[in-house]
């Protein structure tokens, strides 16, 4: 026997071996896997493509792959054998694909390549789709979650900066907003000007009409002060029980003064009945104004200096707007 002889039964047994390999690879990878001649005829048609196109092995095999419409449409159609038969590799952007047998709607992800004979010439197609339809979901809870997440930190943040009664801007915020506005203001060696607002007889208020109303009093009296601030850079914060203050960064005494008239009138004009005050039968309030040029100052004085123009206000029957002496 010649070497070549004595070397056939080897060759026959390792086609044997690969074919068989090749077979269970096709019946049991859990991938579409599929491939065509020139002519877009099948040659291979692994158990998951019976699944997934409900067309037996036996009924593909020599089929035109544009005989069996859904599927030739899922591999991107006559334009993907074009480009396969060109030479190219191409994955297609994953798609949705209803699956008849099992009555559900797959994300897939399909990638195709060329088969080359031993020239290097196209002889066909391989194509192989993977089912990532589990990946995709775990993908789109992780995104609603962080999403859920996102709003959540949002709500949070917005909670421990604002005061859940009034909405506005709470003590923590003001002081924060005020330590900026502060250096900002001191940079361009400007003046900014405080407002400390308190409500008058407040305490007796509750006790008249109790809390629940004195709640919303608080709210509204909040919302004429917040709907009344002149300028976008002006803040008005609750900063205690009964007790806003207002920052209003770039503005003199005089212009703070006036914006505090405004606002004692606002209030005045809810004409909240308050029976009990011996001050108005309406609900008013108490202003201090106080200015400062920051880069002679600190937010403690000018901020003291608030308070006690608000103390001077109370002694001298409230009801009424009072400002700092200018030191
Ligand atoms: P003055 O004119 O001197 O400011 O007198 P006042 O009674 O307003 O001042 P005081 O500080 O004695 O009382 C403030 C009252 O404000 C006490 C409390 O019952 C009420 N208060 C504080 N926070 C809240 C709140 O969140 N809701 C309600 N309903 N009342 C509040
Ligand atoms: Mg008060
Ligand atoms: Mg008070």
């Amino acid at each position: 026997m010649s070497d070549e002889t004595k070397q056939t039964p080897k060759i026959i047994e390792q086609l044997r071996r690969e074919r068989e390999l090749l077979d269970e690879i096709l019946n049991h990878s859990a991938d579409v896997i599929f491939a065509f001649d020139r002519e877009g005829n099948v040659t291979v048609w692994s158990a998951p493509a019976e699944r997934v196109t409900g067309v037996s092995k036996s009924d593909a095999w020599g089929r035109p792959l544009a005989n069996i419409p859904p599927f030739f449409a899922l591999t991107g159609g006559e334009a993907s054998y074009q480009r396969i038969l060109a030479g190219d590799s191409l994955r297609l952007p994953e798609r949705r694909y209803f699956i008849p047998a099992f009555g559900v709607e797959a994300v897939l992800d399909v990638f195709l390549t060329p088969l080359r004979d031993a020239s290097g010439g196209v002889e066909g197609g391989l194509g192989i789709i993977h089912d990532i339809t589990r990946y995709k979901r775990a993908e789109e809870a992780l995104t609603a979650s962080e999403a859920r997440l996102r709003e959540a930190n949002t709500v949070l943040a917005h909670e421990a900066m604002h005061d859940a009664l009034t909405g506005l801007p709470n003590r923590r915020a003001m002081e924060r907003r005020m330590e900026a506005e502060w250096r900002r203001t001191a940079r361009h060696d400007r003046e900014l000007s405080l407002l400390m607002i308190d409500i008058d007889h407040f305490k007796a208020y509750n006790d008249h009409y109790g809390h629940l109303q004195g709640d919303e009093c608080l709210r509204r009296v909040a919302e004429a002060l917040q709907r009344n601030l002149g300028r976008p850079a002006d803040t008005v914060a609750r900063y205690g029980g009964e007790e806003f203050l207002a920052l209003l960064p770039e503005t003199p005494l005089e212009g703070a003064r006036q914006l505090a008239e405004t606002m004692h009138q606002a209030v005045a004009r809810l004409s909240i009945p308050h029976e009990t005050s011996p001050v108005a039968p309406y609900v008013t309030i108490s202003i201090g104004v106080s200015a400062s040029r920051p880069r002679h100052s600190s937010p403690d004085t000018v901020r003291k200096r608030a308070d006690q123009a608000l103390y001077q206000a109370k002694e001298k029957g409230r009801n009424r707007v009072e400002v700092a002496k200018t030191k």
